[in-house]
C-alpha cells in the first residue's frame, strides 16, 4: 500500500511515459470551453499595438513637469478608434480618451479630475513618472512571441485572448474516450425501480458528470454482475476506450472479481491499495495497451478516488499539461482527532467567515453516504501524522 502522494506521482509517471498523442482537430472559438490547446498560439502583433491611455486625461511630455504648476497647450484631441496624426511640441498636450494611442512625443498621461482647463490652457499641478497611466507598446505580449503554450486547457481568460490575437479557430485535442463499468450483482439501472436489497447505479452517472468536466467523452458499458466469465467480456468492450473505470468489485471479498479477471487478462498494476480513506482499495494498471481504474464501489470512495486519480489521468490522456491536485486552505472550525495512519477526506463545507476560510465536516455516515458528499462542498484533507487538529489550525481542503 502507498501513500496518497506516491500514488499520485505512479498515475503521472506511468500515463506521461506512454506518451498520449491524441488526435487533433480544428474547431472555433464557440466550441473550445474546457477543451486542450493542441498548438502554440503566438501574438500576431504587439499587445498593446501602441502606448494606450489607460485614463481619461491629457497625453503630455512628462519633462514638461519640472517648474509646477505647468501651464500646457491644448493642440487637439484623441479618443479610442482615432489617432492624432501630429507630434507633440514642448508645452502642449491634447486630450486623450481611455484606449486611444499616446501621440508621438508624449509619454503620459494626467487625469483629467487632476487638471485645471482654462480655455485652451491646461494647468498641470504634480509631476508625472514617465508611461504614467500608459500601457507601453509591447508590454502584454511581444510581436512573435508565444502567449499560450500547447497543453493549456482553454477556459473564458484563454478564449478572450485567443479572439484578442485574431484565431477564430484553433487546433484542438480530442478528447478521450472513458468507459464506465460498474460491478455488483446489487446494482441496477436507475430507471428500474430497486428491490429493498437493491441499490440504483448512481457512480455510473455521477462518474459519467465527472469524466465529462475532466475533459473526457464517458462511455458507459452495462453493469457486470459479480460473476467472472460476463465481467471479462465487458472489461474487454470497456477497454476500445482510451481509459477504463471500473467502480466495485476491487476489495477482497468472496465476490469481488475484478483484480482476478484483469490478472487473467494479463494486467500489470501499479497501484494496488493506497493509504487513504475513504478509496483504499483503489487499483490502477495497464491492460492490453489500455490504463485502467479499478475505483471502490462505495459512492464516496468512487466520488473521492476520481478527483484525486482519473481527473489528473483524463487530463494527461488528453493532452493537456499535468495539473496535479491542488488543495487550498482554510481554518478548522472544531478540533479533529485520528489515528488510522491512512490521509482522510472527509466531506465539509468551506465557507468564508469574518474574510477567513473556515472548514466545518458535514454529518455524513461514511463511504457510502452521498447525501452527505452532496451536502458538502469540499473535503477536509487530514494527513497521517496530522492526529491532534486544534480549532482555528489551518488544514487543506481539495474544492469540489
Ligand atoms: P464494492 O466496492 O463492490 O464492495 O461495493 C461497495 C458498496 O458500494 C456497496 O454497498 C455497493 O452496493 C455500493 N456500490 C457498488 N457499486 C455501486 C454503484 N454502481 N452505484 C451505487 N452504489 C454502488
Ligand atoms: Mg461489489
Amino acid at each position: 500500500m502507498v501513500r496518497f502522494e506516491q500514488a499520485l506521482a505512479i498515475v503521472k509517471e506511468r500515463l506521461s511515459e506512454a506518451k498520449p498523442s491524441p488526435a487533433v482537430e480544428v474547431l472555433p472559438l464557440d466550441r473550445v470551453r474546457g477543451r486542450v490547446l493542441a498548438e502554440g498560439i503566438f501574438a500576431d502583433r504587439d499587445y498593446p499595438p501602441f502606448h494606450r491611455a489607460i485614463r481619461d486625461g491629457y497625453a503630455l511630455r512628462s519633462a514638461d513637469l519640472s517648474a509646477l504648476p505647468a501651464i500646457l497647450q491644448r493642440v487637439g484631441q484623441a479618443r479610442a478608434g482615432e489617432h492624432w496624426a501630429g507630434t507633440l511640441g514642448p508645452g502642449q498636450c491634447i486630450e486623450i480618451m481611455t484606449g486611444a494611442p499616446l501621440p508621438d512625443g508624449a509619454d503620459a498621461v494626467v487625469m483629467i479630475e487632476h487638471v485645471n482647463e482654462r480655455g485652451q490652457e491646461v494647468e498641470v499641478p504634480h509631476a508625472l513618472r514617465p508611461f504614467e497611466n500608459v500601457v507601453r507598446k509591447g508590454s502584454e505580449a511581444a510581436s512573435g512571441g508565444r502567449v499560450l503554450s500547447r497543453g493549456r486547457c482553454l477556459n473564458a481568460a484563454e478564449i478572450g485572448l485567443l479572439a484578442a490575437v485574431g484565431q477564430a479557430q484553433v487546433k484542438i485535442f480530442a478528447e478521450p474516450r472513458v468507459a464506465i463499468l460498474p460491478t455488483g450483482d446489487e446494482v441496477v439501472p436507475v430507471e428500474q425501480r430497486p428491490e429493498w436489497f437493491q441499490v440504483r447505479n448512481s457512480n455510473a452517472v455521477a462518474l459519467c458528470a465527472q469524466v465529462a468536466s475532466a475533459g473526457g467523452t464517458p462511455r458507459l458499458v452495462g453493469i457486470a454482475p459479480d460473476q467472472p466469465e460476463t465481467l471479462r467480456r465487458l472489461i474487454l468492450e470497456g477497454l476500445e476506450a482510451d481509459l477504463l473505470l471500473l467502480s466495485g468489485g476491487v476489495s477482497v471479498g468472496k465476490y469481488d472479481f475484478v483484480r482476478q479477471v484483469l490478472n487473467e487478462l494479463g494486467a500489470e498494476f501499479y497501484i494496488q491499495g493506497v493509504a487513504i480513506r475513504p478509496g483504499k482499495p483503489l487499483v490502477f494498471g495497464r491492460v492490453r495497451e489500455k490504463f485502467f481504474f479499478g475505483l471502490p464501489g462505495n459512492p464516496v470512495s468512487t466520488f473521492v478516488t476520481f478527483e484525486l486519480f482519473v481527473r489528473p489521468a483524463i487530463a494527461l490522456l488528453g493532452g493537456a499539461e499535468f495539473a496535479g491536485v491542488t488543495f487550498l486552505r482554510a481554518r478548522l472550525a472544531r478540533p479533529f482527532q485520528q489515528k488510522t495512519g491512512l490521509t482522510a477526506f472527509m466531506p465539509a463545507r468551506v465557507e468564508s467567515e469574518e474574510g477567513a476560510p473556515v472548514v466545518r465536516l458535514v454529518g455524513w455516515q461514511g463511504s457510502g453516504d452521498l447525501v452527505g458528499v452532496a451536502a458538502a462542498n469540499c473535503f477536509l484533507v487530514v494527513r497521517p501524522e496530522q492526529t491532534e487538529l486544534a480549532a482555528g489550525d489551518w488544514v487543506d481542503v481539495l474544492k469540489n
